[in-house]
C-alpha cells in the first residue's frame, strides 16, 4: 500500500489515531517535506496547550543497586564492573531541600529495584518530601512492585510514577529482558498504577536491540490506547559491561520523529526532552523540544553518585561543573525562545488551563 505521507501526518493531526500500517508508514518515510510538516503541527499542538512553556522535573537517582538483569541496562545486577551506592533517606530530603530553593516543584525519585527501598523506607521518604514542601509533587521511578506497594506509597503521598513499558511486543519484551521477567508483569504494573490515581508514565528506547519498525509502531498504538499522562522515549544508547555493548545507538532523528507523532497522538501529554536524547547530540534536548516535547529532567543527585548511576556510556551532566544542571537548562531553553516554569505542572492542572 502505497501512502501520501502528508495525508497521513494531517490525519493525525485531526484524529489522534492510525493504523498500525499507517504508523509503520510514517516511521518509514524520510522525506523532509513530511517530517518538517510532522515537527511543525507537532510544535502547533504543543503550543496550544502548553504555549512556550517548558517544565522541569528535579531527578534524583536515589539508587544503583538492583535485583534485575535487563539486558541494556549498565546497573544490572551482572555488571560487577558498575560502582554500588545508595542514598541514605537524610541525603534524599537534603537533595530535594536543594531543589526546592532552586525552583523544582516536582521531584522524581528514580533507581534501581533495590530491596532496601521497601515501603517503610520509601514511603517514610515520600511522606517527609511532602510534609517538608506540601506544594511539590512526588514521582517515583523505582520499577515493579506489588499492587500493595503501589497503594501504600500513593497513600503515603506520591502523585506519580515512570514505568517504562519498554516495548508493547511481548516477543521483543523477551529478548531485552532476563527469562524472570515478564511483558504481562510490566502491563499489570502499569495498570495498578492507573487504578491507584496515580498519573502514569510509559515509554520506550528508540533503536533498542531488535526493535523492528513494527514494533515500533505498536508502541505507538499502546500509547494511543493507554493515554498516559507522561511518556518518556530517548535513544538506547549501548553500554560497554552489557551484552548489548556492540549494539548501535538510537538516532536523534528517529527520536525526534517520535516525540512529533506522540505528541500528536495525545496532544495534553507530558513528554520529555531526555538526558540519552542530550547524550548522542550536544543540542539532544533542545531539539526534543523544537520536535514537540515539553519536559526537562535536571539532575540534582548529589555530583559524587551521578558517574555511577550511568545506564549507558558517557551520560552527561556528571562532572562537577554540572552541579547547576537547572541553570545550563534554562539557558539552553532561552537560546531556542522556551521559558522554563515552575509548579507541578500536573497534567490535569494543564489540561484545565487549556479549557
Ligand atoms: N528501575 C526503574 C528505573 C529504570 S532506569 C524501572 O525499572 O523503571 C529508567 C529507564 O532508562 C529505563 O526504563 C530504560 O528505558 C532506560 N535505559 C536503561 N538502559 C538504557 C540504555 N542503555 N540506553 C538508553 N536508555 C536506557
Amino acid at each position: 500500500m502505497n501512502y501520501d505521507i502528508n495525508l497521513l501526518v494531517h490525519k493525525l493531526a485531526d484524529v489522534h489515531s492510525l493504523s498500525l500500517e499507517e504508523y509503520e508508514a510514517l516511521i518509514t518515510d524520510c522525506n523532509p517535506e513530511s517530517s518538517r510538516l510532522l515537527r511543525e503541527l507537532a510544535v502547533k499542538t504543543r503550543r496550544a496547550i502548553f504555549g512556550n512553556d517548558v517544565y522541569i522535573r528535579g531527578l534524583i537517582e536515589i539508587s544503583n543497586i538492583c535485583r534485575n538483569d535487563c539486558l541494556y541496562c549498565g546497573i544490572r545486577r551482572s555488571n560487577s564492573n558498575c560502582e554500588r551506592y545508595r542514598l541514605t533517606p537524610d541525603e534524599i530530603l537534603a537533595c530535594a531541600d536543594e531543589g526546592y530553593g532552586l525552583g523544582f516543584r516536582t521531584f522524581v525519585l528514580q533507581g534501581g529495584e533495590d530491596s532496601y527501598f521497601n515501603d517503610d523506607v520509601l514511603g517514610g521518604i515520600v511522606r517527609s518530601i511532602k510534609s517538608n514542601h506540601p506544594d511539590c509533587a512526588v514521582t517515583l521511578s523505582m520499577g515493579e512492585r506489588s499492587f500493595g506497594s503501589y497503594r501504600y506509597l500513593r497513600e503515603c503521598g506520591a502523585d506519580r510514577y515512570l514505568l517504562r513499558h519498554e516495548t508493547a511486543d511481548p516477543e521483543h519484551y523477551s529478548r531485552l529482558h532476563p527469562s524472570e521477567m515478564s511483558y504481562s508483569n510490566r502491563m499489570k504494573c502499569l495498570h495498578n498504577l492507573r487504578e491507584l490515581g496515580y498519573q502514569v508514565g510509559c515509554g520506550f528506547m528508540v533503536g533498542s536491540p531488535f526493535q523492528t519498525v513494527r514494533n515500533l509502531s505498536e508502541d505507538l498504538k499502546f500509547i494511543e490506547t493507554f493515554k498516559p499522562e507522561m511518556c518518556g522515549i530517548g535513544p538506547f544508547i549501548p553500554h560497554k559491561d552489557t551484552p548489548f555493548r556492540d549494539y548501535p545507538s538510537g538516532t536523534l532523528e528517529m527520536t525526534c520523529k517520535l516525540l512529533s507523532i506522540i505528541r500528536l497522538i495525545h496532544p495534553p501529554v507530558l513528554l520529555p526532552s531526555t538526558t540519552a536524547l542530550g547524550t548522542i547530540d550536544p543540542l539532544g534536548r533542545e531539539k526534543g523540544i523544537m520536535s514537540g516535547a515539553n519536559v526537562v529532567m535536571p539532575n540534582l543527585s548529589p555530583v559524587s553518585v551521578r558517574k555511577k548511576y550511568e545506564l549507558y556510556d558517557n551520560k552527561i551532566c556528571t562532572g562537577e561543573e554540572s552541579a547547576q544542571c537547572r541553570e545550563c537548562l534554562s539557558n539552553r531553553m532561552r537560546k531556542i525562545g522556551y521559558e522554563i516554569v515552575t509548579g507541578r505542572g500536573d497534567f490535569s492542572a494543564v489540561r484545565e488551563n487549556s479549557r
